[in-house]
């Protein structure tokens, strides 16, 4: 991974040590031992563009026989470019949450192939 981190108070860059957490990095200067909170910039896997919208997916479970109902969401991020098209789709329809692409199938065959 090329990240280009350095120490702010020696500028260290190779003898550093950093503890990933949910959003952000505690990380630590070996040489001068300075510490220091670095921000987690959530960026797409595709394009590497970090202009990421956190929308919430729909949770689907069967219930009852055909039945598919919503039991919760849960939050998603998607990438403005990659995914304009699902955004726009779910700005369409807000405030439900989106609903994922892939439904569990509801007594339907699978065709072959
Ligand atoms: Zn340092
Ligand atoms: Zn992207």
């Amino acid at each position: 991974m090329a990240i280009d981190i350095s120490c702010p108070q020696c500028g260290e860059k190779d003898n550093l040590a950093g503890v990933a957490s949910a959003n952000s990095v505690s990380m630590a200067c070996d040489e001068c031992g300075e510490s220091w909170q670095r921000l987690l910039l959530k960026r797409c896997s595709s394009c590497g563009g970090d202009d990421l919208q956190t929308i919430p997916l729909a949770i689907i479970e069967k219930s009852r026989g055909t039945q598919l109902s919503v039991v919760g969401t849960r939050p998603v991020d998607l990438c403005s470019v990659c995914d304009a098209a699902v955004l726009r789709h779910y700005h369409d329809h807000r405030p439900n949450p989106l609903m994922p692409a892939d439904l569990p199938t509801v007594g339907e065959e699978h065709l072959n192939g």
